[in-house]
């Protein structure tokens, strides 16, 4: 009897089973599942996703067996608080309006709306670019442009933190993929320089678990001088950093990527870029071919949510969302951080875990990362914050990080801001 049944060892393929007779279904796929549930729980992984009732930072949280909690969440991405900005909400009611729920079909089939183009043209001029393509989140955009520039006869070059669909990119390319230390440039430099080929090099420029963010200008000139592709992922890059230059003739070639679900308060993903690169996505991406086109009301969400990013009123949120920033980084001994995904690393998973339950109690939602997501003894509290976060918000933060003995107690967010070192 010949049983083929799922299996982690590679060895056990199809073609290389013993041709003894007819199959017969015995698949044991309820006991793998089981077993690979079983995997996740013993290692206290198990996740479910909780139900957050609410607009803005703000709201009631579902609670295993218990009644809703009420809770301010420092957990979202949502930098400038525009997704409950009436401007973008109105926007998105009239995509809806004129041209109903869903786009129906893929871009290159019959999904393409007028607001579309639109979105892409502003987010082409305000990256600076020739062209912007519109996909249906930032994982596919990554997906895309890794998939098509990375393929068979490239070589990438991968920062160890980049984002986990940057790695799937790599993946789904069949690239050769060199993984270079965290923002090691010399070693990235002699890697690239030893490396014949089309290279390519790719990075978050604010990594996602940390907040730190990549040194824009020396990858510039690095990958300038080797003649590589850059591509970089800016899904987080509200507050910076800012490519030095835009993308002007003279850089190299540059592939920027961002997400219309952080700071542009929506969904979807774009890629910006030279026009032909932009182009080739258009008709080889994958993710972006053979998938339905991004709804009306988002993509008309998102280019209000621009408009405004790209206004003095973005600027002012900016500003507000910085002056958070600054007063909570120096509350744990970060003075300096500039983005608003602040780490406060622990070590170990269980103190890790505690800690954000401790601060739930306090009415706080921090979430606990821990591996595989960031590095063995690494797990952490990772903090976000929202222009929309009021300062009372933020010193209720403060002081509950303070009650757990994490940081020290600083001037007030309404007081002096910060403008003083606490530690
Ligand atoms: N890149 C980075 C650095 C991210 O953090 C994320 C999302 N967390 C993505 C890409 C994917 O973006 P999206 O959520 O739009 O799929």
């Amino acid at each position: 009897m010949s049983v083929n049944g799922p299996s982690d060892d590679p060895g056990s393929r199809d073609s290389e089973a013993p041709d003894t007779g007819p199959l017969v279904s015995v698949t044991p796929w309820t006991a793998w599942v089981d077993g690979s549930c079983l995997k996740v729980e013993d290692a206290g992984q198990w996740r479910r996703p909780r139900s957050f009732d609410a607009k803005g930072p703000a709201g009631l949280l579902e609670e295993d067996g218990a009644p809703t909690r009420p809770v301010v969440s420092f957990a979202s991405n949502d930098y400038l608080g525009l997704t409950a900005d009436p401007e973008v909400v109105a926007a998105a009611h009239r995509a809806l309006d004129r041209w109903g729920s869903g786009s129906g079909a893929s871009r290159l089939v019959t999904g393409s709306r007028p607001v579309h183009a639109e979105l892409e043209a502003a987010l082409a001029s305000w990256k600076e670019c020739d062209r912007a393509l519109v996909l249906p989140t930032g994982f596919a955009a990554n997906l895309s442009v890794l998939s098509v520039f990375g393929g068979v006869g490239s070589h990438v070059f991968s920062d160890e933190l980049n984002h986990a669909s940057i790695i799937d990119g790599c993946r789904l390319g069949r690239a050769g993929v060199t993984v270079y230390p965290h923002g090691d440039l010399d070693r990235l430099d002699a890697l690239v320089g030893r490396t014949p080929g089309r290279r390519i090099i790719v990075t978050d420029t604010v990594f996602s678990m940390d907040g730190d963010e990549a040194d824009l200008a020396g990858l510039v000139s690095l990958a300038h001088r080797h003649g590589a592709l850059l591509i970089l992922d800016e899904a987080h890059a509200v507050l910076g950093p800012e490519l030095p230059g835009g993308t002007a003739s003279g850089r190299g070639e540059i592939l920027r990527m961002g997400t219309l679900s952080k700071t542009l308060s929506s969904l979807g993903g774009f890629v910006a870029g030279p026009k032909r690169f932009v182009e080739l996505l258009e008709n080889r991406a994958r993710p972006y071919i053979f998938t339905t086109a991004p709804t009306p009301a988002d993509t008309a969400a998102a280019l209000a949510a621009l408009r405004i990013v790209r206004s003095p009123r973005g600027a002012n949120l900016r500003a507000r969302l910085a002056r958070h920033v600054d007063r909570v980084a120096r509350h744990v001994g970060r003075p300096g951080h500039r983005s608003p995904i602040i780490p406060v690393v622990i070590g170990d998973e269980a103190d890790a875990v505690s800690a954000s339950s401790d601060l739930l109690a306090l009415g706080l939602w921090v979430p606990a990362i821990r591996p595989p997501t960031v590095p063995d003894g690494t797990a952490r509290l990772r903090i976000t914050l929202s222009s929309v976060h009021t300062d009372e918000q933020v010193d209720r933060l403060v002081s509950g990080l303070a009650r757990l003995g994490l940081g020290r107690p600083g001037p007030s967010a309404g007081g002096d801001r910060g403008q003083r070192s606490d530690l």
